[in-house]
């Protein structure tokens, strides 16, 4: 029986790991209320409120790309809204139709101008 090229035992993995980006988020924060980023969808005031934290984060943007990429669906994220991701997915879903229909317009294009063999 041949044992392989790989070892036998692994070195132990006590290697230090890079934190998580949301170990420095606001809404982590000891004081936080996690209420505050899940306010009634109707309730402008606690939306304000809760974008106005969202501002003062330093792992917004990273919030906010790992929201829309679940997606999300629920509370404000990143300093957006549930309607502004809608908005923002809805405009992506256009986005990607409209560039595969411009390659496919594109290769239609070149195979009419591929000279004939
Ligand atoms: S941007 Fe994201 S991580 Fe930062 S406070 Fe807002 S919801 Fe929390």
């Amino acid at each position: 029986m041949t044992r392989g090229i790989f070892p036998r035992r692994k070195a132990p993995d006590n290697l230090p790991r890079a934190a998580h980006w949301a170990a420095t988020a606001v809404c982590r924060s000891s004081d936080a209320d996690p209420d505050v980023w899940f306010p009634d969808p109707t309730d402008a005031v606690g939306i304000g409120e809760a974008k106005r934290h969202c501002r003062l984060c330093p792992v917004l943007i990273q919030c906010r790309t790992d929201a829309l990429n679940r997606p999300e669906r629920f509370g404000v994220w990143g300093g957006l809204d549930e309607a502004e991701r809608a908005a923002v997915l809805k405009r992506r879903r256009a986005d990607a139709r409209a560039e595969a229909a411009r390659q496919q317009t594109a290769e239609v294009t070149a195979g009419e101008l591929a000279p004939a063999s």
